[in-house]
């Protein structure tokens, strides 16, 4: 490989004129550079910015985010989404208090302990703010490498994983570790984007196998795709009186401990007459349990139907209905408030985006 010492040098070139600038790049900051890996992890730069100042502004550091309290981190992740990101930051941050004294862990083991910092993570926290020589391999990186060496290894297998991670340690600068992961990840970014890449304008093209051999579309191999399952939700915004209720999602999963209304779940869509007879529309309505399906004595207004909201790994649908009941016996264990209180809860991406459309 001591011949493709080039591709290190030609990409830092090629980054010290086109990269972007970015509140995160040119620090050494391990706690910013944290957060914006993470915030970075499941979404787009130009989103992940706002967010990033937000954060940063109100937790500007590893004591600050381990002493808030939870609601509160949630609170300022609302609308990212994937919000486990958020709790386990909390967590790894009161965990550097408790057991490292308050000073971000420098070595990759340290850092690979902590709640929440994968390989990735670790990787770009330790060459980043520290210039240790660790690969830092985001699909940007894959994409990049497996054109530039026509690799038809999948990118999806530990064998393909541990591949690349090897091919990018052979091509490190090892005196700018750091440097020469953010160039790698920008040149990937920026220069090989998946989809038609200029590649007559790209430094690296005279040397690129996939463009020589007309393949670019190839690659990178991918060997399993991701099951998509569809999940149906159906949600009450309940009012009794001036009140209406929330529900805390509790137990595992992406919107653990965010709110949202009363609702049914279903892996099969419902008619409405199929919702009244399901156990859990009986639970948050008793007073319709014992009657017939359509001779309900509620008023069940429709608002939205069939909003569609789509995860990694999910597609959801929801309707959401509007009612007003005077028995609150199915509803009482939620947590009662004004509508106009809904902001200080931290709520999922799928209800944020009812509350903007009902506030409309
Ligand atoms: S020539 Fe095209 S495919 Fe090859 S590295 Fe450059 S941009 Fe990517």
């Amino acid at each position: 490989m001591e011949n493709y010492k080039f591709v290190g040098e030609k990409i830092l070139m090629w980054y010290q004129i086109h990269k972007r600038i970015l509140p995160w790049r040119d620090i050494t900051d391990p706690y910013k550079i944290w957060v914006s890996e993470v915030i970075l992890q499941q979404t787009r730069v130009v989103q992940g910015l706002e967010y990033y100042g937000r954060f940063i502004e109100r937790f500007p550091d590893v004591h600050t985010l381990a002493t808030a309290d939870e609601q509160e981190v949630l609170k300022y992740w609302q609308g990212l989404g994937y919000y486990s990101r958020a709790r386990n930051l909390h967590a790894a941050a009161r965990s550097i208090e408790t057991h490292f004294g308050g000073k971000f862990p420098e070595d990759y083991e340290s850092l690979l302990k902590l709640k929440g910092i994968g390989e990735y993570t670790a990787a770009a926290i330790a060459s980043f703010a520290f210039n240790q020589p660790c690969p830092v391999v985001d699909g940007n990186v894959f994409r990049f490498l497996s054109r530039l060496f026509a690799i038809d290894e999948p990118i999806d297998t530990s064998k393909g994983k541990k591949f690349f991670t090897e091919l990018a340690v052979r091509l490190m600068d090892r005196r700018q570790a750091g440097l020469f992961n953010q160039a790698i990840m920008e040149f990937g970014a920026l220069q090989c984007v998946p989809v038609s890449p200029d590649c007559g304008i790209c430094t690296l093209a005279p040397h690129c196998l996939a463009k020589m051999q007309e393949k670019i579309s190839e690659f990178p191999v991918k060997l399993n795709k991701p099951k998509i399952k569809e999940v149906y939700h159906y949600y009450f915004l309940v009012h009794s009186g001036e009140f209406i209720f929330l529900k805390k999602r509790e137990g595992k999963g992406i919107w653990q401990n965010l709110y949202e209304f009363p609702s049914v779940e279903s892996e099969i869509p419902l008619s409405f007459e199929d919702l009244v007879k399901c156990t859990d529309f009986q639970a948050l309505f008793p007073g319709n349990a014992c009657r017939p399906a359509h001779d309900t004595s509620l008023v069940f207004k429709l608002l939205i139907k069939n909003y569609k909201h789509v995860l990694t790994h999910r597609i959801l649908y929801a309707d959401f209905y509007e009612v007003s009941v005077e028995n609150t016996s199915g509803v009482d264990k939620y947590k009662k408030i004004r509508q106009s209180e809904i902001g200080e809860y931290p709520i999922h991406r799928l209800m944020q985006s009812f509350m903007e459309k009902i506030n409309k």
